[in-house]
């Protein structure tokens, strides 16, 4: 399915577009005897919901789609129910999942920049970029987008995983953390490496990226190859962290993840069954 990207909707839409609507980070999903579904209406006005102004986010093969903020206290119609959006990509098209992660995005981008930051006069959307403009001081703010390296360090048959304490019981995952200000993604990644861990790598090499709308990372997703020095966690955002073999590995992130593929490409030379 074909996405294209817009900001400003066409006039005079005809037929049912697609809603992603949100409450506080939930996504408005119904349900029908075939299962659930995403929003798909004329006009999101007829649910009877109160919400904010919507953001036209373009087509998706052909269909109008929008994103929109719902309202607090509203009461839902039935068979309409709210949906945490990480346990949504088992549930719908990644194409639909995607989607739903730009405009959790873009709405939450759209009620912290209510404000200019500079000057504290209230913002307006600009005419047709997806920013806001401060009337007062021509302050202009963009979506905002937080770079974060992630990266599976292996050592031939082993690979480095590491859990935090926020993470489910038993489950390990590849190593992470933000660029920081003039850092190459590189430099990031050696620097992360060794903090959390206190390893040496080399070999970077870039596999793919993934937006991670929780609230506006973008996962830049690397491997290296181990090079030196012995693990040694930090304690703080890294409670365990061990060589894996590649045939006995605990509990990882699910697929739809790139922490997950991270691993399993990793693992793919092994011809290992997952
Ligand atoms: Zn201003």
């Amino acid at each position: 399915m074909e996405f294209i990207a817009a900001v400003v909707p066409p006039s005079g839409i005809e037929g049912e577009s697609i809603w992603f609507a949100f409450h506080e980070g939930q996504l408005l999903m119904f349900q029908d005897e075939q299962g659930s579904l995403i929003p798909q209406l004329a006009r999101f006005s007829d649910l009877g919901i109160s919400h904010r102004k919507p953001h036209y986010l373009g087509t998706l093969a052909g269909q109008h789609c929008f994103a929109v903020t719902i309202e607090p206290g509203s009461d839902l119609p039935d068979q309409f129910y709210l949906q945490d959006l990480r346990k949504l990509a088992v549930e719908v098209d990644p194409a639909l999942f995607m989607l739903a992660g730009r405009a959790r995005q873009i709405l939450e981008w759209d009620d912290t920049h209510r404000y200019c930051s500079r000057c504290g006069t209230p913002t307006q959307a600009h005419a047709y970029d997806r920013a806001k403009l401060c009337p007062t001081c021509g302050f202009t703010q963009y979506p905002r987008i937080a770079p974060c390296i992630i990266v599976l360090v292996t050592r031939g048959y082993e690979v480095l995983l590491a859990r935090s304490a926020q993470f489910p019981p038993g489950m390990f995952s590849t190593l992470a953390g933000f660029v920081e200000p003039g850092e190459t993604l590189e430099m990031a990644v050696h620097r992360e490496v060794e903090e959390e861990v206190g390893i040496k790598i080399t070999n970077l090499r870039y596999l793919a990226s993934q937006p991670w709308p929780f609230p506006h990372s973008l996962m830049i997703g690397y491997h290296a190859d181990y090079a030196s020095g012995e693990i040694r966690v930090d304690g703080v955002e890294i409670e365990q962290a061990d060589w894996w073999p590649v045939n006995s590995l605990p509990k990882t992130p699910p697929r739809g993840s790139i922490s997950r593929f991270l691993i399993d490409q990793y693992l793919d030379q092994f011809a290992l069954n997952r």
